[in-house]
């Protein structure tokens, strides 16, 4: 009985084999899909979700979406976000008005868990797809995701078509670091 068992588990032994190789063999002739990165810098395609970086984009007049709410940084689970607000007289009806100074977002603590997108009210901020932020020190990973000198987009004018399909387009991500 013994030796029938011994013959017996050689059999068992290569049938195993055979299909651990078949499983090799099958993976062997698909068609490749690693991405040889970074010589595919220009043609890598990411996931339409795929979150890498917080940014505020800004229309071609430098205006942003920002009410200077706080709903993004009251949202962030780790103080990943700072809104830095200040007051100024509205142009229009002379009355004292909250306006955004400074977003600064640091980029090393976030953990892209996407709530500070969820709660904004304006749709002023959103992830992009770029993902290269190697920095030699930690403080450059603290960046401001309003633009110098940028203020929040005027209220379109109604009934003027032209006026809801310029203000707030997005033309460009940017995220200045802080230092
Ligand atoms: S993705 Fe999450 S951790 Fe990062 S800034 Fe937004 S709320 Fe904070
Ligand atoms: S980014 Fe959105 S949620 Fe954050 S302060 Fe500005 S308007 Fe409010």
């Amino acid at each position: 009985m013994k030796v029938l068992n011994y013959i017996k588990n050689i059999f068992v032994g290569l049938w195993h084999l055979c299909q651990g190789m078949y499983v090799t063999m099958l993976n062997f002739c698909r068609p490749k899909v690693t991405l040889q990165y970074p010589e595919n810098r220009g043609t890598r395609e990411y996931g339409e979700r795929f979150r890498a970086l917080l940014t505020m984009p800004h229309d071609a007049d430098n205006h942003h979406k920002c009410i200077a709410c706080g709903m993004c940084m009251n949202s962030c689970p780790n103080g990943t976000i700072t809104v830095v607000s200040k007051m100024e007289t509205d142009t229009v009806t002379g009355k004292p008005k909250k306006v955004l100074d400074k977003h600064l977002y640091n980029l090393g603590s976030c953990i892209f868990c996407g709530l500070c997108t969820s709660a904004c009210p304006t749709g002023a901020i959103r992830f992009s797809n770029e993902f290269e932020h190697s920095v030699f020190t930690k403080d450059r990973l603290l960046l401001q995701l309003n633009r110098p000198g940028s203020s929040l987009a005027p209220k379109p004018a109604p009934n003027t078509q032209t006026a809801k399909q310029d203000v707030g387009k997005p033309v460009e991500n940017v995220a200045t670091k802080t230092v």
